[in-house]
């Protein structure tokens, strides 16, 4: 199967009007990214992009299976749009991304109206996929598949956006790991990297486009590299990354604490434009909780991990994900965690309740707290990361920070809204039309929960 998308015109396509596509998405920037390439490549194909789904002929859906909350929303989701088949019976609909290789060609007994199912690694053969359930109905083309080849799954899925200061580059998908409550594995299979060539290609042209910051992306991108000798680590990786001339910043997502080493510790000490951030999901404060999940690292072992980043970069922001009501998890297991936000003191933190998820381990361990514990460890958990991170957010003031000036306040008129490298919204006077893509230093005067505010230093 071709990896690339074909950039013919369909025939069943007629010139005018021509055919308006809707996406809707959930989950992950891996999702986003998708999404946004789809669209470009199905502009290619004469498609032109609907705002609302009631105004589109094509309706997809790019689902995340991550959360048990995330994949119910599919199914509302495809109820709405089925109200609009009843009414224009010639629309199409499809469904990709986790919840569809999850669930696979079952989606069709829940949603009959469904026209097409395309897994993770089959993006470019939606096109396709559209036309044939179009001209062929009630044919259900599916593709769910995993393919084993980089260019299926990563390649020629490039997501232009000529007016864009920031973009996604995927270099990395799927993961090895299989922690006993995640889902990945199972939805996007066994890790692939992206070779380094096609991987620099494409932040070229970025950086030709004026694209200004790029993040690169994958499930588990520190294992960037991993199977492959001839290619780099990720740490290396990035000094190539950091060489392209034009990237003013470069992030990564996301990395796992058991495989940061000390080639990734050494490039957030050389690279100047590398952003001083760290997303290090640790889940758990608890080592037998860790164990539990299958981690792979110790409380221990994270923190001093940890200490020896700050050492290389002392400014570095660090955020991180946790997981309240874990299965067997105790009260003392729970305090554990709190107490490990205190100390690492993480400048933010995604907190979930657990989420049981199909296939996965942990679904064979003890049960999860019930619902009302579960709730009320989330919400504590919440309150003293809000707590840490409006202390750590005071560390800011009175500092020079390199802001990226991306669009207008939303909230102020008069001002500008820019990413710090900590990845905080920064507010200051100016005017778009002049600042925009621009790499702005500021003056930090006031530390808010989210964002921050100062003057051009
Ligand atoms: S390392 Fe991350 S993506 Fe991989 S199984 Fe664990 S939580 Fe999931």
């Amino acid at each position: 199967m071709s990896a690339s998308f074909d950039s013919s015109v369909p025939e069943w396509l007629a010139p005018e009007p021509r055919p308006r596509v809707y996406i809707e998405t959930y989950g992950c920037q891996m999702n986003e990214r998708d999404s946004h390439a789809l669209l470009h490549h199905l502009a290619e194909r004469g498609y032109e992009r609907a705002a609302t789904p009631h105004e589109a002929d094509v309706l997809l859906l790019n689902t995340c299976s991550v959360r048990d909350h995330a994949e119910q929303k599919v199914y509302s989701t495809l109820g709405r749009f089925r109200e609009i088949k009843q009414e224009r019976p010639g629309v199409v609909i499809g469904v990709g991304g986790c919840v569809a290789q999850q669930v696979g060609e079952s989606l069709f007994k829940r949603a009959p109206y469904l026209d097409l199912v395309f897994g993770t690694h089959h993006l470019g053969e939606v096109p396709g996929l559209i036309e044939r359930a179009a001209r062929e109905r009630g044919s259900r083309p599916t593709a769910l598949s995993f393919e084993r080849t980089w260019q299926t799954v990563l390649g020629d899925h490039e997501a232009p956006d000529p007016g864009g200061v920031r973009a996604f580059v995927a270099v990395q998908r799927g993961c090895d790991r299989f922690c006993t409550f995640c889902i990945v594995p199972f939805t996007q299979g066994r890790e692939l990297s992206r070779p380094s060539a096609s991987v620099l290609d494409e932040v070229r042209r970025l950086a030709a486009r004026g694209v200004k910051e790029v993040t690169l992306i994958g499930q588990n991108i520190t294992s960037y590299g991993r199977k492959d000798p001839s290619e780099p680590d990720l740490g290396e990786l990035l000094r190539r990354v950091h060489a392209v001339e034009g990237v003013e910043r470069i992030r990564f997502l996301t990395s796992h604490p058991a495989e940061v080493n000390e080639s990734l510790i050494a490039a957030f000490r050389d690279l100047e434009r590398l952003a001083a951030h760290l997303h290090l999901p640790v889940q758990s404060g608890a080592d037998t909780v860790l164990a539990r999940m299958r981690r792979g690292h110790t409380r221990r072992e994270y923190v001093e991990l940890i200490e020896l980043v700050r050492a290389a970069r002392p400014e570095i922001a660090i955020t991180t994900d946790l997981i309240a009501g874990f299965p067997g998890e105790s009260e003392s297991e729970f305090e554990a965690t709190l107490s490990l936000v205190r100390e690492v003191g993480f400048d933010n933190a995604f907190c979930f309740s657990y989420s049981p998820r199909p296939g996965t381990r942990a679904l064979k361990l003890e049960e999860s707290p019930d619902e009302a514990t579960r709730a009320d460890r989330l919400a504590r958990l919440l309150a003293v990361q809000a707590e840490v991170r409006a202390e750590r957010n005071q560390r800011w003031v009175g500092q020079e920070i390199a802001v990226l000036v991306e669009r207008d306040n939303p909230r102020r008129a008069g001002e500008v809204e820019g990413r710090s490298p900590s990845l905080h919204p920064v507010h200051f006077a100016g005017r778009i039309d002049e600042l925009r893509g621009t790499m702005v230093r500021v003056r930090v005067e006031r530390a808010g929960a989210h964002a921050l505010a100062g003057s051009p230093a």
